[in-house]
């Protein structure tokens, strides 16, 4: 059983090994950061960017009816006034009238959180009075959670630009480009990777919410009708479910979870996410507990964006059928993950301590290094000859990239160091390999060792990435 404090030491550990070992750091941290943005480091960056092509493997190469398209982050402001962005892309926020922080008014957790704050504080000091019977809070009013930017090269004359909001316009925007340059044809989707920006209100539970941050997606465009875009959502709501599971996410911290009637977003038909079992709670970092949250939507959005986008801009966006000899706006149903999110469950997901060591056991696709090559000895040149050797074997011929090298301290400590990074396998050059051309090779999980030819070393990492 896990209580509250082992949930709020785990967030703290894996926060240190996160910095520790170069997956990520605090944004801009030597001046001080910046609150809602976060730096990949050697680590971080390789899982990203696993994450993604794993992502796009499965979304576009393993399929025929997927295209994927990279549109700009900047947009003519026009796009997010067509897809409601302007308007209605806000939360409710509400200031404290004590010490002026603002808050999400839906966020009640931490609110409650605050006043407790507030109330131990004046009982302290022995007056409740300037509480009194007034409100602490203000009214809530809405605030625009767009990012604005200002472009142009005459001072006066810039244009207030938005950095996109969510990836999806790109997508929508391109429809009949992508129509007329590629063969698609109805049901097909499009997938996108790239950064998004929000003025979140309150950033925070380290990279789960944040002001910068990368989402994948797919929209995947079908007949405007009820049975089939019912269809095709149940479909694709199964897929991206088991996509996860497929990468080493353990069963039982998923869910689904339907929004309710009041709770979707301004164009969604219906919306479902998947849910991680976070050991955070909405309360964030003081007190912290165990909750469910969204790491991907999949959405019914009908026919708003296209509608939306053919009215704005006066364009047809409209799909013509051959089969049925009839034009009409096709339903969208959207998957839509978050990249930073998966990659901090995948992270969390992974943690383990065992008795003396603290393992990541991530999925052998996502791991940042696929394996480790390490010399017994760091001042026998034979040993590391031969050992560099293999290290370049693996990098250049067979792809394996990156591999680790270590030549430090004893070949325990470098296990360890390896453990902790989430790296599979651990290979050791010894004296046996210059009479006998065979290596050990270590499994990170069983701690396991065996000797094996050098010839085998690819194919025996190979066969598990595949
Ligand atoms: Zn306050």
């Amino acid at each position: 059983m896990t209580n509250q404090s082992e949930n709020s030491d785990l967030m703290s550990k894996i926060f240190a090994l996160a910095k520790r070992r170069g997956f990520i750091y605090p944004g801009s941290e030597i001046y001080g950061g910046l609150a809602g943005t976060w730096d990949y480091g050697p680590l971080g960056v390789e899982l990203k960017n696993n994450i993604k092509r794993e992502f796009w493997k499965s979304m576009v190469y393993a399929r025929d009816d997927v295209v994927g398209i990279d549109a700009a982050i900047l947009m003519n402001p026009k796009a997010w006034e067509a897809s409601g962005h302007v308007k209605a892309f806000t939360d409710p926020l509400i200031e404290c009238k004590i010490c002026h922080q603002r808050y999400r008014a839906d966020h009640t957790e931490e609110i409650e959180v605050h006043e407790a704050g507030h109330t131990s504080e004046v009982s302290s000091i022995g007056s409740k009075a300037h509480l009194g019977g007034e409100q602490m809070w203000t009214e809530p009013k809405q605030f625009n959670l767009l990012v604005e930017a200002k472009l142009g090269v005459v001072e006066d004359a810039r244009q207030k630009v938005y950095l996109r909001g969510e990836i999806t316009q790109g997508v929508h925007v391109n429809f009949k480009n992508v129509l007329d340059s590629t063969r698609v044809a109805i049901p097909f989707g499009i997938a996108q990777i790239g950064k998004a920006f929000r003025n979140e209100i309150t950033p925070g539970n380290f990279t789960f919410r944040s002001r910068e941050f990368e989402q994948m997606e797919l929209q995947f465009y079908v007949k405007p009708e009820g049975k089939e875009s019912k269809k095709w959502y149940e479909y694709w709501k199964e897929e991206r479910m088991k996509w996860y599971l497929s990468l080493g996410m353990t069963k039982k911290n998923l869910r689904f979870r339907r929004h309710e009637e009041g709770e979707r977003a301004h164009y969604a038909k219906d919306a479902w996410d998947i849910e991680y079992d976070s050991p955070f709670s909405a309360k964030g970092g003081s007190v912290s507990g165990r909750g469910w949250k969204e790491f991907e939507g999949i959405h019914n959005r009908g026919d708003w964006d296209l509608s939306q986008h053919q009215k704005h801009s006066g364009e047809d966006m409209s799909y013509f059928d051959a089969w049925s000899n009839k034009h009409y706006l096709p339903y969208i149903i959207e998957t839509s993950g978050g990249v930073d999110r998966a990659a901090l469950f995948f992270l969390i997901d992974a943690y383990r301590e065992e008795k003396d060591r603290v393992i990541l056991k991530l999925h052998p696709k996502l791991a940042p290094y696929k394996v480790a090559v390490f010399p017994l000895l760091a001042n026998k040149s034979d040993l590391v000859k031969k050992a560099r050797q293999i290290y370049s074997q693996l990098t250049i011929n067979h792809l394996l990239q990156p591999v680790a090298w270590d030549d430090r301290g004893n070949i325990g400590k470098r296990y360890l160091a390896q453990d902790e990074a989430g790296t599979p396998y651990c290979i050791t050059i010894d004296f046996d390999t210059l009479k006998n051309d065979s290596v050990t090779i270590r499994d990170r999980d069983t701690t396991k060792q065996k000797r094996i030819k050098t010839s085998k070393i690819a194919e025996e990492i190979s066969s598990k990435l595949s």
